[in-house]
Order: structure tokens, then sequence, then C-alpha cells
């Protein structure tokens, strides 16, 4: 499962297209202006290493390096790309109680508004 929501985290981060089921294919790198494809993806190993901007790691040090985040922070972020069912973040949910992520809404929504009405769009699509 960890591939896919390696997948999941570069598309969430503007990745054009993921290639599933490779050992270190070539992509372009969601994390800076890449024209080439600089980054190296294995949806095999759930890791990702960008050659140009240094962008690497698996699912969680690719949102921990993205936000400046640490672990728990990653968790919380993948929580709401992915959805809390998902095997990558209830394996990091067990180190920690879990909690909602995304519940701003209504008054204070503030830019979380548009974020999680674009998560729960991606949900109903997926889901
Ligand atoms: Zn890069």
């Amino acid at each position: 499962m960890a591939e896919q929501a390696i997948a999941d985290v570069l598309a969430h981060y503007g990745a054009d297209c993921v290639p599933e089921g490779y050992k270190w294919a070539p992509m372009k790198c969601p994390f800076h202006d890449d024209r080439s494809a600089s980054a190296s993806v294995s949806t095999e190993r759930g890791s990702f290493k960008c050659h140009a901007c240094e962008a690497h790691g698996d699912t969680y040090s690719l949102v921990m390096w993205k936000e400046g985040c640490d672990f728990a922070g990653a968790v919380e972020i993948l929580t709401g790309i992915l959805g809390t069912e998902h095997p990558a973040v209830s394996k990091g949910n067990a180190r920690k109680p879990r909690r909602r992520v995304f519940d701003a809404e209504g008054a204070n929504a503030g830019q979380h508004s548009i974020f999680s009405a674009g998560l729960r769009r991606r949900f109903d699509a997926g889901a």
C-alpha cells in the first residue's frame, strides 16, 4: 500500500503522472520547477528522490520536507491527503491518538476551506 500512498502524495503536490509498479522510474519533480525528469520514484518501494532540489524519502519524509513539519504533522497532513483509513496513515496514527485534521468548516474555515473542499471532491470521486 505504500506505493499508492507515495503516488497520491506526489500527485497531491502536483506530479503529472506517477508511474506504478516501477523500481526507480524517472518523473518530473513536483517540488520544484522541473522541465526534465530530474526525479526518480519507486512506487514499489514507496520512495522518491529528486536529483535537482534534493527532495527525497518516503511518504512521511516528503511531507515533512515539503511542509516543514515534524512526523506528527506529516501524519496529520497525510490523513488529509489519503483519508483516515489508508494503511499508511493508520500505521502512523498508531503512534499517537487519532484526531481529526481538517475539520475547519464554517465560520473560521479560512484557507483550509478551499483545501478541504478539494479533498472532499477527491474522496467522493475515489471512495
Ligand atoms: Zn525537485
